[in-house]
């Protein structure tokens, strides 16, 4: 089974917008075993509109629009739609009992004409529900064709897709499983990684795929496997992981589609061993502890964060001292360490972690070459740190030494 994917916005296609939806549809897609044959991001334009749809007819069988759905005139999706159609728009009540309801809820203001015409859709069309706006998804059939019309916010969107769209395309088409699994590895490049793991990887059954996606000092190792025997493909592919851990085992560190990332996994853990966790940052301006807070959770094993970003603010608020800056450098092992201890004192945490570096593009507060960060973890007994050279591109080197952070945690 093919699909196509139509984002609609002229936000997209000046940049202002980057176009996640596609990803996030193409994903959910690809887990009922429907490949995506192209991606299209367009205007919001009736002409443009009615050429993709046509294309995309011509070459798949399921083709999904975002966007454009909204009650402004610049949004024409819909009217375009029935246009292709050569159908008309027809008010629907349920839909307009939705919006009705959302609009009591959450908007509690007088509600306009606009708002109650989002309730016309073309006549043909089945409504999707869409529980968290007032633009309600469409669903289409032509001969064994469908096309489905989404609003481009991405919450309701993924709330259609998941809920409503993916169930009714299982029930459609038989579709096989797809199963893909995520191995996280740290602290091993692309090259090493792949002699180390050789002789496994070419006694791989046929029927399952494996990929290196590299990124930043992380590597992520998918194995992807298509049939409709859901039981055995999974048995088959845990067979796999369990052959391969023994041969990584120090810098494996979980699997991303289950335990979801490094910072999950390490999230967990604290949480499992009621531990607790506190941050002090430089270089990394906050970007450790995003990590861990942008998963729910985090309360219970999160103390706080502390960005010292100015030497001073080092020596005012973490205490470091004066002497051990002037000594070795701000960027050094030493302050390093003495960030680490530090906050983990003032929070009472059993672990910490500290970063302090140059990321470059020039020297600032130190004479450390750019590049150069040292990274700390402190707990209530001990403290280590260990230097690194990320290189000399600002964001990787934020990132890479984010990763590595969250990698010296894990171990
Ligand atoms: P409504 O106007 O009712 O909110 P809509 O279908 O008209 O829904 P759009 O106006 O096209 O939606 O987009 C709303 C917002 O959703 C955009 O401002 C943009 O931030 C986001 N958005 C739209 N399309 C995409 C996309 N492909 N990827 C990521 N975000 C998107
Ligand atoms: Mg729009």
């Amino acid at each position: 089974m093919l699909a196509e994917i139509i984002t609609i916005g002229d936000e997209l296609l000046i940049g202002q917008v980057v176009d996640t939806n596609s990803a996030f549809i193409a994903k959910q897609l690809n887990k009922i075993g429907v490949s995506v044959y192209q991606i299209t991001s367009i205007q919001d334009d009736k002409q443009h509109i009615l050429q993709a749809l046509e294309d995309a007819e011509n070459r798949v069988d399921i083709i999904i629009c975002t966007g454009g759905l909204g009650p402004t005139k610049d949004d024409i999706t819909k009217k375009t739609i029935a246009e292709y159609f050569n159908d008309t728009l027809e008010k629907n009540e349920a839909v307009l009992e939705n919006i009705e309801s959302i609009w009591k809820q959450h908007v509690r203001t007088q509600m306009l004409q606009v708002n109650r015409d989002q309730a016309l859709i073309p006549s043909k069309s089945k409504p999707l529900m869409n529980r968290l706006g007032t633009a309600p998804g469409m669903w289409i059939e032509k001969e064994n064709k469908v096309f489905i019309s989404l609003p481009g916010v991405p919450y309701e969107m993924k709330a259609l897709i998941d809920y409503q769209v993916i169930p009714k395309l299982k029930d459609k088409y038989n579709c096989p499983f797809i199963l893909h699994k995520t191995m996280l590895v740290y602290g091993l490049g692309e090259s090493a990684l792949a002699e180390r793991i050789e002789s496994w990887e070419d006694a791989l059954p046929k029927h399952i795929k494996l990929a290196y996606l590299p990124n930043l000092g992380k590597m992520r190792l998918r194995l992807s496997t298509k049939g409709y025997d859901e039981a055995q493909l999974k048995i088959d592919v845990q067979e796999q992981i369990d052959k391969v851990i023994p041969l990584i085992k120090d810098e494996y560190a979980g699997l991303e589609d289950e335990d979801g990332s490094v910072e999950v996994v390490i999230a967990k853990q604290l949480t499992k061993l009621g531990n607790t966790l506190a941050i002090a940052e430089s270089c990394t301006g906050g970007a450790v502890a995003e990590r861990f807070t942008s998963h729910s959770g985090a309360s219970a094993f999160f103390k706080g964060g502390i960005v010292t970003y100015a030497t001073e603010s080092k020596i005012n608020i973490l205490k470091v001292s004066k002497t051990i800056i002037e000594t070795h450098s701000v960027v050094s092992a030493q302050v390093a360490e003495a960030m680490a201890k530090n906050v983990q004192e003032l929070h009472l945490s059993d672990y910490a972690i500290a970063t302090t570096g140059n990321a470059g593009p020039t020297k600032g507060d130190s004479e450390a070459e750019v590049g150069t960060v040292f990274i700390a973890i402190a707990t209530k007994k001990e403290v280590y740190s260990q230097e690194f050279n990320f290189g000399n591109s600002r964001l990787k080197v934020i990132n890479k030494a984010v990763n590595k952070a969250l990698e010296m945690l894990l171990k």
